[in-house]
């Protein structure tokens, strides 16, 4: 009897304990069983499918030809495994989601130093093709997200020839990526015959001495860079990679040092949605980074990347149902990293 009351009391107490120590859980664990994580992304993708808000952008044509329905959202975790949903085998162009992972290559390759001070890391407040910006803030180029900057970040990769630059760039993005990857012709062809704004902001930064490399192979670097091909799928293990401290989840390479991953959140979470960014960081709480293609990345530090993709733009150039499904998928499992 009086045995069975100790028991009892020491169950109580064990129970207790226990429960003191799950409350004293950060409360942004998130929930990442495999049934709740399938349960969310259907909801999501089931949710959001009907939204028709926005139009595929326009002003590359190849992209105003890409079916607007489209729709895919995947998840990976930094222990390898992958959700997908929807059109997460569809091949879209990553644009300027590839900013960040080129950012990420500079800072791995060169130093937070050549980062702060051949670039910057400010938002400039400005749309992400703004010239006004370039003129308007004495440094130049400020943030390596923006078009400016990212053209300065290219300029920046150390290679003898273009060739080689351009094995650097590719090389960057599919380590990220875990697989190989290859430019789209037809967006890069597009891109390439309309792309003389951003031809004009090489040239000027070039004369504000804040490009540094061939302006005519800078342009067509990147303009390349902005058509390679991707999935969601692809996405979420980029972005995946970043969540696990620069280690893809999948390969289990590391692909850059865990202490540069902060600075690379950093910047993401300062510019990554154009000029919505403080809104994003407001609603959702994840650094992410957007592209003209319909793709979206988030990155839920020690817990998950996430992608999704739909063409469709809002007015600040970002997917409107890429927005909402992260948005949710955030709001469900949890993330946030400032809860
Ligand atoms: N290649 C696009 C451009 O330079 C990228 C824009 C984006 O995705 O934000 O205009």
């Amino acid at each position: 009897m009086i045995m069975s009351t100790m028991l009892h009391r020491a169950t109580a107490f064990a129970a207790l304990l226990l429960s003191a120590f799950y409350l004293a859980l950060p409360a942004t664990a998130a929930d990442l069983s495999p049934e709740k994580i399938e349960k969310v992304l259907a909801e999501a993708h089931k949710a959001f499918k009907g939204v028709k808000d926005g139009a595929n952008a326009d002003y590359i044509p190849a992209l105003d030809e890409v079916d607007p329905e489209l729709f895919g959202i995947s998840l990976v975790t930094p222990d390898g495994r992958v959700y997908n949903v929807g059109d997460s085998k569809y091949t879209f162009s990553i644009q300027s989601i590839s900013k960040a992972f080129i950012a990420a290559r500079v800072i791995q390759d060169q130093g937070t130093e050549a980062m702060l001070e051949q670039i910057g890391v400010d938002a400039t407040g400005q749309p992400f093709n703004s010239i006004e910006a370039i003129e308007s803030i004495e440094e130049r180029s400020v943030n390596p997200l923006v078009n400016a900057g990212a053209m300065a970040a290219v300029s920046m990769i150390k290679a003898d020839s273009p060739e080689e630059k351009w094995a650097q760039i590719q090389g960057t993005l599919e380590s990220f990526a875990g697989r190989e990857l290859t430019v789209m012709d037809d967006i890069y062809a597009s891109e390439a015959a309309t792309n003389d704004r951003n031809q004009a902001i090489a040239k000027l930064l070039d004369a504000y001495g804040r490009l540094y490399d061939d302006v005519p192979v800078t342009v067509d670097l990147y303009t390349r860079q902005c058509s390679v091909g991707v999935t969601s799928h692809d996405l979420a293990v980029m972005a995946g990679t970043l969540a696990a401290g620069g280690r893809n989840p999948v390969t289990g390479d590391q692909v850059i040092d865990e202490d540069k991953v902060p600075e690379v959140l950093a910047v993401m979470a300062t510019a990554g949605l154009y000029d919505d960014s403080g809104i994003w960081l407001y609603n959702v709480g994840l650094p992410a980074k957007s592209g003209v293609g319909g793709g979206i990345v988030a990155v839920a530090p020690g817990e998950y990347g996430i992608a999704a993709f739909s063409p469709r733009l809002d007015a600040a150039g970002n997917s409107v149902r890429a927005q909402l499904a992260i948005e949710y998928v955030v709001e469900n499992l949890g993330g946030n990293v400032f809860e």
